[in-house]
């Protein structure tokens, strides 16, 4: 058994690959572990009806509905699931997401997604690690028109959240916390459903409902390709432990989806047109981004309660035209940015975890090795006293977080589609893609929906907006005003 000690110097934390085995290599690259440890896993059958690739919150989640449904209704049994993932449960961005739950998006569609998502959150809160402490997002007087018709939206696709603007956003805001300070906050958004979750929670508890609906779990075996049949239909799935014949393919690839699309012949590039009827020639079908986080020990005395003693809600602030300034009064950044979530159980202690706009890098990354394993794409520099100051000019309670900022590796990267909104599709006849666009860690519902429409064999209306050929026939999304590529 080797172990690996800190990768990096400066780091004054205990760092969460020391004293363990070294992460498996794969074509001789090191890949980031699963989250969680991993038992009973199945050898590679010769064949399947569904095979899932991927162990990631939308393969698992997708693997776990598919075979309980399939048990439910009789029409098969939970080991015709087939759960391939190179590494195992969570080695990808769900397993170090910051785990936010919210349905604060102006591409309306969504808020059905969500809903569905929210859904599943709720039905085993404990198992999936699901804190419900609400989420609570700040804009500027320039977001008020963008915040009621999201609202609307919201409440129409059943998902109730409280809308205040002015001196009434103030109002709430010191309601919840009597030291938040309000200044330039003139729109303020309460979703009630949401929440955040522990990642590696929700890993350990969907690996555990897989295992127990009987899906055959085959951790450490990487796909290498699809063998296509001369309609383009998937006949095997090529991996290092051999083929494996299938009916149905669905791959949750998360920031490797690029490559399977590649092999499943998706479109590298391709023209997008907008409901305005303008179009951008031969965009890149994937772009990768990479994200910016953090984390930060509460001081003794120093809570995130609210002012009736609760845990505090998810907290997402973007005032576009607040510059944020360094203790030298020297600009970090011209706007504030920020989000923030109790993390306790991944700080390892009382603490915080957020973050701000990820940055934008190209259609090219190196993806392997991925995550905190990777000397390539952690927060910049600039981040940690950005995270502290931006909290700093919201709560008196937090001016002085700086110095317990935890110094570690925080990065990940994400493959983002044309217009930043989710892929929910079939690339070939047989093979369906959930490509998220890295911001689906909450969309735990989108497995459940295409476990659904495997076994009934109709797309559920939740997932409908979410082609490919949107960016054809011209309802490519775009409804935002943020300079964050989430919204
Ligand atoms: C730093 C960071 C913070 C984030 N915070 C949030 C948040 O707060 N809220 C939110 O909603 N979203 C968040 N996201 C986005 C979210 O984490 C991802 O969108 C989501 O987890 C992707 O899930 P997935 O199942 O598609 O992919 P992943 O979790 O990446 O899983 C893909 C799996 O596929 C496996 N795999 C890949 N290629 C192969 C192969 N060839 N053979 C076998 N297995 C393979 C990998 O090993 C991996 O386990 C964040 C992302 C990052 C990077």
């Amino acid at each position: 058994m080797t172990n690996i000690g800190r990768p990096a110097e400066g780091q004054n934390q205990w760092y969460p690959f020391m004293d363990r085995p070294a992460p498996s290599i794969v074509d001789g690259v090191m890949q980031n572990p699963p989250v969680v440890p991993v038992n009973d896993v199945a050898p590679l059958p010769s064949s399947a009806r569904f095979v899932v690739v991927g162990a990631g919150i939308h393969g698992m989640s997708t693997a776990y509905h598919l075979a309980m449904e399939l048990e439910r209704t009789g029409k098969g049994t939970g080991s015709d699931v087939v759960l391939i993932d190179k590494a195992g449960p969570g080695a990808g961005a769900t397993g170090l997401a910051c785990g936010c739950v919210r349905n604060f998006y102006m591409t309306g569609p969504l808020h059905a997604i969500l809903r569905a998502s929210v859904e599943v959150w709720e039905s085993d809160p404990v198992n999936f690690g699901f804190q419900q402490v609400g989420y609570v997002s700040i804009g500027e007087e320039n977001q008020v028109e963008d915040y009621v018709r999201l609202n609307e939206s919201q409440i129409a696709s059943g998902y109730p959240s409280d809308l205040y603007t002015g001196a009434d956003a103030h109002r709430f805001l010191k309601g919840l916390w009597p030291d938040f300070k309000t200044e330039n906050c003139d729109v303020a958004l309460h979703e009630h459903r949401s929440g955040y979750a522990g990642t590696h929670m929700v890993m350990w508890g969907l690996d555990q409902k897989c295992r127990q609906f009987g899906v055959q779990r085959v951790y450490g075996v990487a796909v290498t390709g699809y063998d296509l049949d001369a309609s383009g239909s998937v006949a095997a799935v090529e991996t290092t432990a051999g083929r494996i014949q299938c009916e149905q393919v669905v791959v949750g690839a998360g920031a490797w989806t690029p490559k399977h699309w590649e092999w499943l012949g998706g479109p590298s590039n391709l023209d997008v047109t907008y409901p305005d009827g303008h179009i951008e020639a031969d965009m890149a079908m994937w772009t990768y981004w990479r994200l910016l986080e953090g984390e930060v020990f509460l001081p003794s005395g120093v809570d995130y309660r609210t002012a009736d003693g609760r845990d505090g809600p998810v907290l997402h602030v973007e005032l576009m035209n607040t510059p944020v300034y360094g203790r030298d009064g020297e600009m970090i950044q011209d706007h504030v940015y920020t989000y923030t979530r109790y993390a306790a159980e991944r700080v390892g202690a009382p603490g915080l975890q957020g973050g701000t706009i990820p940055i934008r890098m190209g259609s090219e990354a190196e993806v392997d090795p991925y995550g905190h394993l990777s000397d390539a794409y952690q927060a910049d520099d600039w981040f940690p006293e950005y995270y502290c100051r931006t909290l700093g000019m919201l709560f008196e309670r937090f001016e002085d977080l700086e110095p317990y900022f935890k110094q570690r590796r925080n990065g990940g990267i994400g493959a983002f589609t044309p217009d930043n909104v989710p892929i929910f599709d079939h690339v070939a006849d047989n093979a369906f893609v959930i490509a998220d666009s890295n911001h689906g860690f909450k969309m735990i519902g989108v497995g459940k929906l295409t476990a659904s429409m495997l076994v009934h064999g109709e797309k559920p209306s939740e997932l409908r907006p979410f082609t490919l050929g949107r960016y054809a026939d011209g309802t490519t999304f775009g409804d935002r005003n943020s300079n964050c590529p989430w919204v």
